[in-house]
Protein backbone atom coordinates (compact mmCIF):
# COMPACT_ATOMS: atom_id res chain seq x y z
CA UNK A 1 0.00 0.00 0.00
CA UNK A 2 1.21 3.53 -0.64
CA UNK A 3 2.35 5.23 2.52
CA UNK A 4 0.01 7.88 1.94
CA UNK A 5 -2.89 5.63 2.51
CA UNK A 6 -1.14 4.31 5.25
CA UNK A 7 -1.67 7.35 7.12
CA UNK A 8 -4.64 8.50 5.72
CA UNK A 9 -6.40 5.19 6.93
CA UNK A 10 -4.46 5.19 10.38
CA UNK A 11 -5.83 9.35 10.89
CA UNK A 12 -9.16 8.39 9.50
CA UNK A 13 -10.89 4.79 9.54
CA UNK A 14 -13.82 4.29 8.77
CA UNK A 15 -13.61 6.78 5.95
CA UNK A 16 -14.04 4.49 3.16
CA UNK A 17 -15.66 6.27 0.39
CA UNK A 18 -12.63 9.18 0.95
CA UNK A 19 -10.04 6.30 1.08
CA UNK A 20 -11.28 4.72 -2.12
CA UNK A 21 -11.14 8.37 -4.01
CA UNK A 22 -7.88 9.03 -2.54
CA UNK A 23 -6.67 5.48 -3.79
CA UNK A 24 -7.14 5.93 -7.32
CA UNK A 25 -6.47 9.35 -7.50
CA UNK A 26 -2.60 8.00 -6.31
CA UNK A 27 -2.22 5.19 -8.28
CA UNK A 28 -2.87 7.26 -11.77
CA UNK A 29 -0.42 9.74 -10.40
CA UNK A 30 2.25 7.85 -9.52
CA UNK A 31 3.67 8.53 -13.04
CA UNK A 32 3.59 12.17 -11.81
CA UNK A 33 6.09 11.07 -8.49
CA UNK A 34 7.93 9.42 -10.66
CA UNK A 35 9.10 12.01 -12.63
CA UNK A 36 8.61 14.96 -10.13
CA UNK A 37 11.06 12.92 -7.17
CA UNK A 38 11.35 16.47 -5.05
CA UNK A 39 7.52 16.32 -4.54
CA UNK A 40 8.06 13.81 -1.74
CA UNK A 41 10.34 16.52 -0.21
CA UNK A 42 7.90 18.72 -0.82
CA UNK A 43 4.76 16.63 0.68
CA UNK A 44 2.52 17.32 -2.10
CA UNK A 45 0.71 13.99 -1.47
CA UNK A 46 0.25 14.87 2.53
CA UNK A 47 -1.14 18.04 1.51
CA UNK A 48 -3.61 17.40 -1.13
CA UNK A 49 -5.47 14.75 0.88
CA UNK A 50 -6.17 16.87 3.99
CA UNK A 51 -8.60 19.28 3.98
CA UNK A 52 -7.85 23.15 4.38
CA UNK A 53 -10.76 23.13 7.12
CA UNK A 54 -13.50 21.07 7.67
CA UNK A 55 -16.66 22.85 9.99
CA UNK A 56 -19.25 20.77 11.33
CA UNK A 57 -22.52 21.90 13.37
CA UNK A 58 -25.74 21.26 14.56
CA UNK A 59 -28.82 22.63 12.49
CA UNK A 60 -32.03 22.34 15.06
CA UNK A 61 -35.46 22.89 13.21
CA UNK A 62 -39.13 22.37 13.77
CA UNK A 63 -41.03 20.11 12.21
CA UNK A 64 -44.87 20.87 11.43
CA UNK A 65 -45.99 18.91 14.41
CA UNK A 66 -44.04 21.57 16.47
CA UNK A 67 -41.15 18.52 17.15
CA UNK A 68 -37.84 19.45 17.23
CA UNK A 69 -35.36 18.19 15.08
CA UNK A 70 -31.61 18.32 14.89
CA UNK A 71 -29.12 17.24 12.14
CA UNK A 72 -25.69 17.57 11.74
CA UNK A 73 -24.18 20.06 9.13
CA UNK A 74 -21.49 20.08 7.34
CA UNK A 75 -18.77 22.05 4.85
CA UNK A 76 -14.97 21.03 3.87
CA UNK A 77 -13.54 23.26 2.16
CA UNK A 78 -11.03 20.85 0.49
CA UNK A 79 -8.63 22.88 -1.55
CA UNK A 80 -8.54 27.15 -2.38
CA UNK A 81 -4.96 26.54 -4.50
CA UNK A 82 -6.64 27.81 -7.84
CA UNK A 83 -10.08 29.74 -6.52
CA UNK A 84 -12.54 29.74 -4.15
CA UNK A 85 -13.86 26.61 -2.58
CA UNK A 86 -16.84 25.50 -5.02
CA UNK A 87 -18.72 22.33 -4.59
CA UNK A 88 -22.32 21.20 -4.39
CA UNK A 89 -24.17 20.58 -1.01
CA UNK A 90 -26.30 17.21 -0.27
CA UNK A 91 -29.21 16.56 1.56
CA UNK A 92 -29.40 12.75 2.22
CA UNK A 93 -29.47 10.66 5.29
CA UNK A 94 -26.64 8.74 4.06
CA UNK A 95 -24.80 11.80 4.47
CA UNK A 96 -21.55 11.63 6.70
CA UNK A 97 -17.70 12.97 6.72
CA UNK A 98 -16.56 10.52 4.56
CA UNK A 99 -19.14 10.97 1.87
CA UNK A 100 -18.37 14.82 1.66
CA UNK A 101 -14.41 14.38 1.78
CA UNK A 102 -14.64 12.01 -1.04
CA UNK A 103 -16.69 14.25 -3.07
CA UNK A 104 -14.59 17.36 -2.20
CA UNK A 105 -11.49 15.83 -2.98
CA UNK A 106 -13.13 14.50 -6.35
CA UNK A 107 -14.40 17.78 -6.62
CA UNK A 108 -10.30 19.41 -6.53
CA UNK A 109 -10.00 18.04 -9.76
CA UNK A 110 -12.83 18.60 -11.45
CA UNK A 111 -12.87 21.74 -10.70
CA UNK A 112 -9.03 22.00 -12.09
CA UNK A 113 -10.21 20.62 -15.49
CA UNK A 114 -12.96 23.04 -15.81
CA UNK A 115 -9.97 25.72 -16.39
CA UNK A 116 -12.08 28.01 -14.71
CA UNK A 117 -10.72 29.20 -11.39
CA UNK A 118 -12.58 27.54 -8.83
CA UNK A 119 -11.21 25.25 -5.82
CA UNK A 120 -12.92 22.37 -4.46
CA UNK A 121 -15.26 22.17 -1.63
CA UNK A 122 -18.32 20.29 -0.68
CA UNK A 123 -20.59 20.35 1.67
CA UNK A 124 -24.58 19.00 3.17
CA UNK A 125 -25.88 17.45 5.65
CA UNK A 126 -27.93 14.14 7.12
CA UNK A 127 -31.08 15.77 6.36
CA UNK A 128 -33.39 13.97 3.95
CA UNK A 129 -36.13 16.31 2.15
CA UNK A 130 -38.15 13.50 0.66
CA UNK A 131 -41.54 12.99 2.58
CA UNK A 132 -40.90 16.67 4.29
CA UNK A 133 -43.73 19.58 3.36
CA UNK A 134 -42.25 22.68 1.34
CA UNK A 135 -41.78 24.74 5.19
CA UNK A 136 -40.33 22.15 6.67
CA UNK A 137 -37.56 22.03 4.09
CA UNK A 138 -37.77 26.06 4.80
CA UNK A 139 -37.18 25.88 8.20
CA UNK A 140 -34.51 23.12 7.79
CA UNK A 141 -32.74 25.71 4.95
CA UNK A 142 -32.77 28.72 6.95
CA UNK A 143 -31.33 27.11 10.16
CA UNK A 144 -28.64 25.25 7.72
CA UNK A 145 -27.59 28.67 6.44
CA UNK A 146 -27.64 30.41 9.86
CA UNK A 147 -24.36 28.47 10.81
CA UNK A 148 -22.85 28.18 6.88
CA UNK A 149 -23.00 31.81 5.93
CA UNK A 150 -19.92 32.47 8.41
CA UNK A 151 -18.20 30.45 6.09
CA UNK A 152 -19.12 31.66 2.55
CA UNK A 153 -18.93 34.55 0.26
CA UNK A 154 -18.44 34.52 -3.16
CA UNK A 155 -14.78 35.28 -2.81
CA UNK A 156 -14.45 32.74 -0.34
CA UNK A 157 -16.86 29.70 -1.01
CA UNK A 158 -19.51 29.20 -3.34
CA UNK A 159 -21.93 26.05 -2.95
CA UNK A 160 -24.11 24.71 -5.23
CA UNK A 161 -26.92 21.94 -5.11
CA UNK A 162 -26.50 18.00 -5.35
CA UNK A 163 -28.55 15.42 -4.29
CA UNK A 164 -31.97 16.48 -2.30
CA UNK A 165 -30.82 20.12 -2.98
CA UNK A 166 -32.45 21.78 -6.00
CA UNK A 167 -33.80 25.02 -7.19
CA UNK A 168 -36.47 24.99 -4.19
CA UNK A 169 -33.39 24.35 -1.40
CA UNK A 170 -31.14 26.66 -3.33
CA UNK A 171 -33.53 29.31 -2.83
CA UNK A 172 -34.48 29.19 0.80
CA UNK A 173 -30.85 29.10 1.44
CA UNK A 174 -30.29 31.95 -0.86
CA UNK A 175 -33.12 33.55 1.23
CA UNK A 176 -31.55 33.04 4.67
CA UNK A 177 -28.01 34.64 3.19
CA UNK A 178 -29.29 37.45 1.99
CA UNK A 179 -31.07 38.36 5.06
CA UNK A 180 -28.48 37.80 7.44
CA UNK A 181 -25.21 39.76 5.58
CA UNK A 182 -27.86 42.11 3.85
CA UNK A 183 -26.17 41.83 0.46
CA UNK A 184 -27.02 40.09 -2.73
CA UNK A 185 -24.39 38.41 -4.34
CA UNK A 186 -23.53 35.11 -6.35
CA UNK A 187 -22.69 33.64 -3.00
CA UNK A 188 -24.68 29.98 -4.18
CA UNK A 189 -24.66 29.14 -7.91
CA UNK A 190 -28.32 26.61 -9.11
CA UNK A 191 -30.27 29.95 -8.59
CA UNK A 192 -33.97 30.44 -9.99
CA UNK A 193 -33.77 32.86 -13.51
CA UNK A 194 -34.94 35.78 -12.11
CA UNK A 195 -32.51 36.38 -9.94
CA UNK A 196 -28.99 35.48 -10.99
CA UNK A 197 -29.54 31.85 -12.26
CA UNK A 198 -27.49 31.07 -15.76
CA UNK A 199 -29.48 29.64 -18.46
CA UNK A 200 -28.69 25.62 -18.95
CA UNK A 201 -27.01 25.20 -15.21
CA UNK A 202 -29.90 22.70 -14.62
CA UNK A 203 -29.10 20.89 -17.81
CA UNK A 204 -25.48 21.45 -17.44
CA UNK A 205 -24.11 18.36 -16.03
CA UNK A 206 -26.77 15.91 -18.26
CA UNK A 207 -25.80 17.53 -20.94
CA UNK A 208 -22.15 18.01 -20.53
CA UNK A 209 -22.24 14.12 -19.70
CA UNK A 210 -23.90 13.10 -23.11
CA UNK A 211 -21.42 15.71 -24.95
CA UNK A 212 -18.60 14.43 -23.20
CA UNK A 213 -19.59 10.63 -24.08
CA UNK A 214 -20.13 11.89 -27.84
CA UNK A 215 -16.76 12.97 -27.87
CA UNK A 216 -15.39 9.12 -26.80
CA UNK A 217 -17.69 7.68 -29.45
CA UNK A 218 -16.22 10.32 -31.56
CA UNK A 219 -12.77 8.73 -31.31
CA UNK A 220 -14.32 5.75 -32.45
CA UNK A 221 -16.01 7.34 -35.50
CA UNK A 222 -18.78 6.41 -33.79
CA UNK A 223 -22.49 8.54 -32.64
CA UNK A 224 -24.82 8.47 -30.41
CA UNK A 225 -27.32 8.00 -33.13
CA UNK A 226 -29.45 4.93 -32.65
CA UNK A 227 -27.81 3.36 -29.89
CA UNK A 228 -29.56 2.16 -26.67
CA UNK A 229 -28.43 3.50 -23.10
CA UNK A 230 -29.26 2.29 -19.94
CA UNK A 231 -29.63 5.56 -17.31
CA UNK A 232 -29.72 5.30 -13.41
CA UNK A 233 -31.29 7.54 -11.55
CA UNK A 234 -34.10 10.09 -12.18
CA UNK A 235 -32.99 13.56 -10.56
CA UNK A 236 -31.39 16.47 -12.25
CA UNK A 237 -28.46 14.62 -13.87
CA UNK A 238 -30.42 12.01 -14.92
CA UNK A 239 -33.36 14.25 -16.56
CA UNK A 240 -31.15 16.09 -19.03
CA UNK A 241 -29.02 13.08 -19.83
CA UNK A 242 -32.26 11.40 -21.08
CA UNK A 243 -32.65 14.64 -22.71
CA UNK A 244 -29.76 14.95 -24.41
CA UNK A 245 -29.10 11.41 -26.04
CA UNK A 246 -33.01 11.62 -27.15
CA UNK A 247 -32.04 14.82 -28.92
CA UNK A 248 -28.84 13.13 -30.69
CA UNK A 249 -30.59 10.14 -31.87
CA UNK A 250 -29.81 7.40 -28.74
CA UNK A 251 -32.88 5.44 -26.93
CA UNK A 252 -32.99 5.49 -23.29
CA UNK A 253 -34.55 2.23 -21.63
CA UNK A 254 -33.97 2.65 -18.33
CA UNK A 255 -34.65 5.09 -15.31
CA UNK A 256 -34.69 4.45 -11.75
CA UNK A 257 -34.72 5.74 -7.89
CA UNK A 258 -33.47 4.36 -5.00
CA UNK A 259 -36.79 2.32 -4.99
CA UNK A 260 -36.65 0.35 -7.88
CA UNK A 261 -36.05 1.17 -11.92
CA UNK A 262 -37.81 1.06 -15.22
CA UNK A 263 -37.31 -0.76 -18.44
CA UNK A 264 -39.40 0.43 -21.32
CA UNK A 265 -37.82 -1.44 -24.26
CA UNK A 266 -39.43 1.08 -26.41
CA UNK A 267 -37.35 4.26 -25.17
CA UNK A 268 -38.42 6.68 -23.41
CA UNK A 269 -39.37 9.57 -25.43
CA UNK A 270 -39.44 13.01 -25.11
CA UNK A 271 -43.55 13.20 -23.70
CA UNK A 272 -42.14 10.21 -21.23
CA UNK A 273 -39.61 12.12 -20.14
CA UNK A 274 -42.10 15.38 -19.50
CA UNK A 275 -44.28 13.60 -17.73
CA UNK A 276 -41.37 12.12 -15.61
CA UNK A 277 -39.44 15.76 -14.84
CA UNK A 278 -43.17 16.51 -13.66
CA UNK A 279 -43.17 13.49 -11.47
CA UNK A 280 -39.90 13.99 -9.83
CA UNK A 281 -39.43 17.96 -9.74
CA UNK A 282 -43.07 18.80 -8.96
CA UNK A 283 -45.12 15.94 -7.53
CA UNK A 284 -41.68 14.50 -6.01
CA UNK A 285 -43.31 11.22 -6.51
CA UNK A 286 -42.05 7.50 -7.46
CA UNK A 287 -40.76 6.25 -10.24
CA UNK A 288 -42.52 3.15 -10.24
CA UNK A 289 -45.23 5.70 -10.97
CA UNK A 290 -44.16 5.60 -14.63
CA UNK A 291 -45.48 2.23 -15.23
CA UNK A 292 -48.86 3.70 -13.58
CA UNK A 293 -49.11 5.59 -17.33
CA UNK A 294 -46.89 3.78 -19.30
CA UNK A 295 -48.16 0.05 -19.54
CA UNK A 296 -45.22 -1.21 -21.70
CA UNK A 297 -42.82 -0.46 -19.14
CA UNK A 298 -42.22 -3.00 -16.20
CA UNK A 299 -40.98 -2.00 -12.98
CA UNK A 300 -38.58 -3.91 -10.87
CA UNK A 301 -38.54 -3.10 -7.31
CA UNK A 302 -35.14 -2.75 -5.66
CA UNK A 303 -33.49 -5.52 -3.72
CA UNK A 304 -30.67 -5.84 -1.85
CA UNK A 305 -30.14 -9.27 -1.14
CA UNK A 306 -29.09 -9.19 -4.56
CA UNK A 307 -25.66 -9.65 -5.43
CA UNK A 308 -25.96 -6.90 -8.59
CA UNK A 309 -28.32 -4.62 -9.94
CA UNK A 310 -30.39 -5.87 -12.52
CA UNK A 311 -30.39 -2.11 -14.33
CA UNK A 312 -27.12 -3.49 -15.61
CA UNK A 313 -28.25 -6.31 -16.65
CA UNK A 314 -29.82 -5.48 -20.33
CA UNK A 315 -28.21 -5.56 -23.59
CA UNK A 316 -27.23 -1.95 -24.42
CA UNK A 317 -24.71 0.34 -26.04
CA UNK A 318 -24.12 2.71 -23.74
CA UNK A 319 -24.52 3.79 -19.96
CA UNK A 320 -25.18 6.52 -17.92
CA UNK A 321 -24.94 5.76 -14.42
CA UNK A 322 -26.34 8.97 -12.56
CA UNK A 323 -27.81 8.27 -9.38
CA UNK A 324 -25.00 7.69 -6.92
CA UNK A 325 -21.67 6.38 -5.53
CA UNK A 326 -20.81 2.76 -5.90
CA UNK A 327 -24.11 1.90 -8.06
CA UNK A 328 -21.95 -0.38 -10.40
CA UNK A 329 -20.14 -3.17 -8.27
CA UNK A 330 -17.86 -5.46 -9.87
CA UNK A 331 -20.75 -8.07 -11.08
CA UNK A 332 -22.55 -5.19 -12.76
CA UNK A 333 -19.48 -4.65 -14.32
CA UNK A 334 -19.02 -7.87 -15.62
CA UNK A 335 -23.18 -7.99 -16.69
CA UNK A 336 -22.14 -4.44 -18.30
CA UNK A 337 -19.54 -6.18 -20.41
CA UNK A 338 -21.18 -9.31 -21.09
CA UNK A 339 -24.30 -7.71 -22.93
CA UNK A 340 -22.18 -5.92 -25.40
CA UNK A 341 -21.95 -2.28 -23.33
CA UNK A 342 -18.93 0.26 -25.60
CA UNK A 343 -19.36 3.21 -23.34
CA UNK A 344 -19.71 4.15 -19.72
CA UNK A 345 -19.55 7.57 -18.91
CA UNK A 346 -20.15 8.71 -15.47
CA UNK A 347 -22.78 11.66 -14.20
CA UNK A 348 -23.09 10.44 -11.23
CA UNK A 349 -19.55 10.71 -8.34
CA UNK A 350 -17.57 7.81 -8.24
CA UNK A 351 -20.33 5.18 -9.73
CA UNK A 352 -17.93 2.44 -10.18
CA UNK A 353 -16.39 -0.03 -7.44
CA UNK A 354 -12.71 0.20 -8.63
CA UNK A 355 -12.61 -3.91 -9.30
CA UNK A 356 -15.81 -2.68 -12.31
CA UNK A 357 -13.38 0.11 -13.56
CA UNK A 358 -10.90 -2.32 -13.80
CA UNK A 359 -13.58 -4.65 -16.38
CA UNK A 360 -13.71 -1.54 -18.10
CA UNK A 361 -10.16 -1.31 -18.86
CA UNK A 362 -9.67 -4.50 -19.26
CA UNK A 363 -11.83 -4.78 -22.20
CA UNK A 364 -11.50 -1.28 -23.88
CA UNK A 365 -14.97 -0.20 -22.71
CA UNK A 366 -14.76 3.53 -22.97
CA UNK A 367 -14.97 4.94 -19.79
CA UNK A 368 -14.94 7.98 -18.36
CA UNK A 369 -14.69 8.96 -14.93
CA UNK A 370 -17.32 11.43 -12.94
CA UNK A 371 -14.64 14.01 -12.45
CA UNK A 372 -14.16 14.46 -16.37
CA UNK A 373 -17.54 13.73 -17.59
CA UNK A 374 -19.72 15.29 -15.05
CA UNK A 375 -17.63 18.28 -15.06
CA UNK A 376 -20.32 20.45 -16.90
CA UNK A 377 -22.23 21.22 -14.41
CA UNK A 378 -19.71 23.23 -12.01
CA UNK A 379 -18.13 24.43 -15.08
CA UNK A 380 -21.81 26.60 -15.73
CA UNK A 381 -21.76 27.24 -12.22
CA UNK A 382 -18.31 29.11 -12.72
CA UNK A 383 -20.08 30.89 -15.89
CA UNK A 384 -22.92 31.79 -13.22
CA UNK A 385 -20.48 33.38 -11.00
CA UNK A 386 -18.84 34.92 -14.10
CA UNK A 387 -22.20 36.48 -15.23
CA UNK A 388 -22.85 37.65 -11.47
CA UNK A 389 -20.05 38.97 -11.09
CA UNK A 390 -20.73 41.12 -14.65
CA UNK A 391 -24.23 41.82 -13.51
CA UNK A 392 -25.05 40.51 -17.16
CA UNK A 393 -27.12 37.25 -18.24
CA UNK A 394 -25.75 35.34 -21.40
CA UNK A 395 -28.24 33.74 -23.94
CA UNK A 396 -28.91 29.93 -23.77
CA UNK A 397 -27.26 29.51 -26.92
CA UNK A 398 -24.21 31.03 -25.51
CA UNK A 399 -23.95 28.94 -22.45
CA UNK A 400 -24.64 25.56 -23.89
CA UNK A 401 -21.94 26.33 -26.88
CA UNK A 402 -19.36 27.03 -23.86
CA UNK A 403 -20.26 24.22 -21.86
CA UNK A 404 -19.95 22.27 -25.49
CA UNK A 405 -16.03 23.99 -25.89
CA UNK A 406 -15.60 23.25 -22.16
CA UNK A 407 -16.39 19.61 -22.48
CA UNK A 408 -14.73 19.14 -25.85
CA UNK A 409 -11.70 20.41 -23.89
CA UNK A 410 -11.72 18.40 -21.07
CA UNK A 411 -11.88 15.41 -22.93
CA UNK A 412 -8.53 16.49 -25.09
CA UNK A 413 -6.71 17.27 -21.94
CA UNK A 414 -7.94 13.04 -20.76
CA UNK A 415 -6.55 12.14 -23.53
CA UNK A 416 -3.55 14.43 -24.31
CA UNK A 417 -2.47 13.34 -20.24
CA UNK A 418 -3.11 9.76 -20.49
CA UNK A 419 -0.57 9.89 -23.91
CA UNK A 420 1.92 12.04 -21.99
CA UNK A 421 2.28 9.28 -19.46
CA UNK A 422 2.19 6.43 -21.40
CA UNK A 423 -1.69 5.41 -21.04
CA UNK A 424 -3.29 6.59 -24.62
CA UNK A 425 -6.97 6.10 -24.19
CA UNK A 426 -7.19 5.92 -20.81
CA UNK A 427 -9.43 8.63 -19.09
CA UNK A 428 -9.16 8.14 -15.71
CA UNK A 429 -5.65 8.03 -15.34
CA UNK A 430 -6.02 11.33 -17.81
CA UNK A 431 -8.43 12.82 -15.33
CA UNK A 432 -6.41 12.73 -12.61
CA UNK A 433 -2.95 13.42 -13.91
CA UNK A 434 -4.11 16.85 -15.86
CA UNK A 435 -6.23 18.27 -12.19
CA UNK A 436 -3.70 16.95 -10.07
CA UNK A 437 -1.04 18.39 -11.79
CA UNK A 438 -2.45 21.55 -12.16
CA UNK A 439 -3.57 22.02 -8.40
CA UNK A 440 -0.24 20.91 -7.19
CA UNK A 441 1.58 23.29 -9.45
CA UNK A 442 -0.71 26.36 -7.70
CA UNK A 443 -0.27 25.03 -4.68
CA UNK A 444 3.99 24.98 -4.90
CA UNK A 445 3.83 28.54 -6.66
CA UNK A 446 1.92 29.79 -3.14
CA UNK A 447 4.62 27.80 -0.75
CA UNK A 448 3.55 26.25 2.41
CA UNK A 449 0.13 27.67 3.99
P1 LIG B 1 -30.94 14.32 -7.43
O1 LIG B 1 -31.62 15.26 -8.36
O2 LIG B 1 -31.25 14.41 -5.99
O3 LIG B 1 -31.26 12.84 -7.95
C1 LIG B 1 -30.59 11.74 -7.40
C2 LIG B 1 -31.18 10.49 -8.00
O4 LIG B 1 -30.41 9.37 -7.57
C3 LIG B 1 -32.59 10.21 -7.53
O5 LIG B 1 -33.27 9.50 -8.52
C4 LIG B 1 -32.37 9.33 -6.30
O6 LIG B 1 -33.46 8.51 -5.96
C5 LIG B 1 -31.20 8.50 -6.75
N1 LIG B 1 -30.42 8.08 -5.57
C6 LIG B 1 -29.84 8.89 -4.65
N2 LIG B 1 -29.24 8.17 -3.70
C7 LIG B 1 -29.44 6.90 -4.04
C8 LIG B 1 -29.06 5.66 -3.46
N3 LIG B 1 -28.33 5.64 -2.32
N4 LIG B 1 -29.43 4.52 -4.09
C9 LIG B 1 -30.16 4.57 -5.25
N5 LIG B 1 -30.55 5.71 -5.85
C10 LIG B 1 -30.20 6.84 -5.25
O7 LIG B 1 -29.37 14.42 -7.55
P2 LIG B 1 -28.47 14.78 -8.83
O8 LIG B 1 -28.12 16.21 -8.73
O9 LIG B 1 -29.13 14.27 -10.06
O10 LIG B 1 -27.14 13.96 -8.52
C11 LIG B 1 -26.95 12.62 -8.98
C12 LIG B 1 -25.46 12.29 -8.96
O11 LIG B 1 -24.77 13.20 -9.82
C13 LIG B 1 -24.76 12.39 -7.61
O12 LIG B 1 -23.72 11.45 -7.56
C14 LIG B 1 -24.16 13.80 -7.64
O13 LIG B 1 -23.07 13.94 -6.75
C15 LIG B 1 -23.71 13.84 -9.09
N6 LIG B 1 -23.51 15.19 -9.65
C16 LIG B 1 -24.50 16.11 -9.67
C17 LIG B 1 -24.28 17.35 -10.23
C18 LIG B 1 -25.36 18.37 -10.35
O14 LIG B 1 -25.13 19.41 -10.99
N7 LIG B 1 -26.53 18.17 -9.79
C19 LIG B 1 -23.01 17.66 -10.76
C20 LIG B 1 -22.01 16.69 -10.75
C21 LIG B 1 -22.27 15.46 -10.20
P3 LIG B 1 -34.35 8.86 -4.67
O15 LIG B 1 -35.18 10.03 -5.10
O16 LIG B 1 -35.14 7.63 -4.37
O17 LIG B 1 -33.40 9.21 -3.57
Amino acid sequence: MNPIMEIIKARDPGEKEFHQAVEEVLESVQPVLDRNPQHRQEAVLERIVEPERIIIFRVPWTDDQGQVQVNRGFRIQMNSAIGPYKGGLRFHPSVNLSILKFLAFEQVFKNALTTLAMGGGKGGSDFDPKGKSDNEVMRFCQSFMSELFRHIGPNMDVPAGDIGVGAREIGYLFGMYKKLRNEFTGVLTGKSLGWGGSLIRPEATGYGSVYFAAEMLATKNETLEGKACLVSGSGNVSQYTVEKIIKLGGKVVTLSDSSGYIYDEKGIDSDKLDFVKRLKNIKRGRIYEYTDKYSEAVYTEADTSLDHNPLWDHKADCAFPSATENEINEKDGMNLMKNGVKLVCEGANMPSVPEAINIFLDNKILYAPGKASNAGGVAVSGLEMAQNSMRLNWPAEEVDQRLKMIMKNIHQTCLDAATEYGKPGNYIAGANIAGFTKVVNAMLDQGII
